[in-house]
């Protein structure tokens, strides 16, 4: 017989402990499963790791620059990659466990730890235990694709999760994908003392980014001397003694570079494959991502999927959305929907990139009538001041309605001054509110103002 509940949550991600919350206020019994690790991939492999380390990488670029500042460190600057990750492992702890404290004193909350499977649309499966309810969420997330590229089964890779893990400073660490994950670990890994080449198969690495802004980014790593490989079509693997040998390219260059480790960063897949999917009648498309409606319902009535395994965002602030909008659907009366999303993100490289609504490539395709404007970030005061002024902003704004479309900002501060633009987006408001804001002088926000004032017909 099963227990049954009011509700089973399967995956204590960034959506499904928020959801137990409402659901158990609400005077729901709840069931939360969680086969691994409180607080999924952002708090344990992800977001809060990493930039955990990037901090560490940012200090240790900061001190070997402090002469520039006019400050004087004696001795060598080294880092120490135990202590990097016991703060790492300190902070990330902490996270994990008030998130496991909260759902195990939840009144209302049964917590069960074990690989959860669907017996049927009703029932769940954990160990021994087979529990039934009338709604189930799921938040079951991704993990690191490994495409089937020759070699790969021959060697040690390392994936976001091994290489947090790593104690020792590999000498040349090879990364494979040029996306936001292997960028982030190229630039921390270069700053930490690495050799670093990133190999990436198109022909730019952020390749969804603008030519403009990938390319920006591809000299501020340059400048740290990591290496960018892009283009390369012949990717493939083969153990090299204690190193590996990464194939690079077959028509022109070096076809490979020899490194003594390996990340694989070409891609996330989501964790459906060993769900039971199949015997709750749940649709996945061809990448496996569960198949969900604008409010998050799947094909089976009382079944939904938030976060990265429904495929329609990737990232920790879509998840805990898609968790508002299950909340507000099921017990606020509140119909919002995931098509009210825009789309926003950042890359927490040093300068990070500041993401939000269309790049200029998709304006330029959408045949809109635009207006474009840019800055150097030399030309941020505050930027110069701190001595970092690489990077630039560019906003894109509808001719007719005077919204704005979308922007980037790359540029010390900027996947914080990328929100006021968000906001106004969100008010629907025009630029020109924007415009005539004051902001706080000396800020990298202060020169939104600015370039929205001087905006030219994109061409
Ligand atoms: C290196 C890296 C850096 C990142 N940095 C950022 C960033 O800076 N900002 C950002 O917004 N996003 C970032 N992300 C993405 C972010 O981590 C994810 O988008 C986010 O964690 C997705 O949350 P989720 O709730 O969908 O799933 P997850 O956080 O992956 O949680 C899913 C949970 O479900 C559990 N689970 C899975 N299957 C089962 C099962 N069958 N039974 C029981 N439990 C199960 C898993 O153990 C896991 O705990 C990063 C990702 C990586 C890999």
């Amino acid at each position: 017989m099963a227990t049954h509940f009011d509700a089973i949550v399967i995956g204590a991600g960034q959506a499904g402990p928020s959801l137990v919350g409402r659901l158990t206020q609400a005077g729901r019994k709840v069931a939360m499963i969680e086969r691994k690790l409180f607080g999924g991939t952002c708090v344990n492999v992800g977001c809060t790791p990493t930039k955990t380390m990037v901090a560490s990488a940012y200090a240790a670029r900061l001190a070997q620059r402090a002469a520039s500042y006019g400050v004087k460190i004696g001795g060598d600057i080294s880092v120490g990659l135990k202590a990097v990750k016991a703060r790492k492992d300190a902070i990330i702890g902490r996270s994990r466990g008030n998130v496991e404290g909260w759902l195990r004193g939840m009144a209302g909350c049964t917590v069960y730890t074990g690989h959860a499977r669907f017996e049927s649309a009703r029932e769940v499966r954990v160990g021994d235990e087979l529990i039934s309810a009338d709604q189930i969420f799921l938040n079951v997330g991704g993990r690191a694709a490994v495409p089937a590229l020759r070699g790969v089964d021959k060697i040690k890779y390392l994936t976001n999760s091994t290489l947090l893990d790593l104690e020792e400073l590999p000498k040349h660490l090879v990364v494979v994908g040029g996306g936001y994950i292997g960028v982030e670990f190229a630039q921390m890994f270069r700053r930490f003392g690495s050799k670093v080449t990133i190999v990436e198969r198109a022909a730019r690495i952020m390749r969804y980014e603008d030519e403009d802004v990938s390319s920006a980014i591809k000299d501020i790593l340059e400048k740290e001397e990591i290496v960018v490989r892009v283009g390369a079509e012949c990717i493939e693997f083969e153990p090299r003694g204690e190193d590996v040998a990464v194939g690079v390219t077959c028509t022109e260059g070096d076809p490979e570079v020899v490194g003594s480790h390996v990340l694989l960063a070409m891609g996330r897949r989501p964790n459906t494959d060993d769900l039971g999917l199949e015997k709750a009648g749940i649709k996945t498309d061809e990448h496996g991502y569960i198949v969900v409606d604008d409010q998050l319902r799947t094909n089976v009535p009382g079944i939904w999927a938030m976060g990265d395994c429904n495929g329609r965002g990737a990232f920790t602030h879509t998840a805990y959305n898609d968790f508002e909008i299950v909340a507000a659907n099921l017990l606020d009366n509140d119909p919002r929907r995931v098509s009210d999303r825009l789309p926003v993100y950042g890359l927490f490289t040093d300068p990070p990139l500041g993401r939000v609504g269309m790049t200029e490539r998709e304006v330029r395709e959408s045949g809109k009538a635009a207006l474009i404007g840019t800055r150097p970030m030399t030309k941020v005061n505050r930027a110069v001041e701190k001595g970092e002024s690489e990077g630039f902003m560019k906003v894109l704004v509808n001719a007719e309605t005077k919204q704005i479309l979308g922007a980037s900002i790359l540029g010390v501060g900027g996947d914080e001054a990328v929100h006021c633009i968000v906001d106004i987006m969100y008010a629907r408001a025009p630029y020109t509110t924007i415009q005539r804001a004051v902001h706080i002088h000396p800020t990298v926000s202060e020169l939104i103002p600015t370039v929205l004032g001087d905006l030219k017909p994109l061409q």
